[in-house]
């Protein structure tokens, strides 16, 4: 079951684009069968959770880390995290380049974006990202690779807001990577997409999505 939806994901994306199955709140069977259909990127969004999941799963799985990081928790998932998604301030950065050093790694990041409608959700809005790029404001943060940008759109039944807000991010990612990025292709990273949005998202530019929902089905919170 988990093998056809997730091949039935895959077969929808274009060539270049990475996906990321979801696995919050799923148990590690679920995480095997998906790795056994040979799926190598998995995200998760508590600390806890995923530390306890991974010591019981194959190491050469991708964790990816896209929910909302404590400054406190950092120092847990450093050792092993291969992507973090969901930078949402200069702080949480200062950690994560701390903890780097600590543990003597790189950690690649993306910026969270803030292009929804909501004003629950974390992140950066595009104007303050262009700004500190434009102060050099990451510049201070040796064991940091920022690599892209993570977004949300709103949740909506509205394709043409969700649409528009993904164009928004494909346009400042563009930007950055020309303004700041025009002699290395670090930044080369847009993370955008989920369940109800992903073949927007791809439409739009997204070269990684985040798939939870119609890979692994309803969560139970
Ligand atoms: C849970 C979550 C997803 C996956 O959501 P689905 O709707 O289940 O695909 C993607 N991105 C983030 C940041 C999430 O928290």
């Amino acid at each position: 079951m988990i093998k056809e939806r997730l091949n039935k994901v895959l077969s929808e994306l274009p060539k270049g684009t990475t996906l990321i199955a979801v696995s919050k709140y799923h148990p590690k069977e679920a995480i095997q069968e998906a790795y056994d259909a040979g799926q190598r990127h998995f995200g998760e969004s508590h600390v806890q959770e995923l530390n306890t999941k991974k010591d019981t799963l194959p190491k050469d799985i991708k964790w990816h880390f896209i929910g909302h990081l404590q400054t406190n928790k950092v120092k847990y998932i450093i050792p092993y995290i291969f992507l973090i998604h969901s930078v949402d301030s200069i702080r949480l950065l200062n950690e994560i380049n701390k903890q780097a050093i600590r543990f003597n790694q790189v950690i690649n990041c993306l910026l969270e974006v803030h292009i929804a409608k909501e004003n629950t959700k974390y992140g950066f809005s595009p104007n303050e990202v262009d700004h500190l790029f434009q102060a050099k404001a990451f510049d201070s943060f040796q064991n940091i690779r920022i690599v892209g940008l993570m977004c949300m759109a709103t949740h909506t039944d509205s394709e043409d807001e969700i649409r528009k807000e993904f164009r928004l991010a494909h346009k400042l990612f563009i930007h950055l990577r020309e303004t700041y990025f025009m002699h290395d292709d670090t930044f080369n990273t847009l993370s955008m997409g989920m369940s109800n949005d992903y073949l927007i998202a791809i439409e739009e530019g997204s070269t990684m999505v985040r798939v939870g929902t119609k890979i692994f089905g309803e969560r139970s919170y």
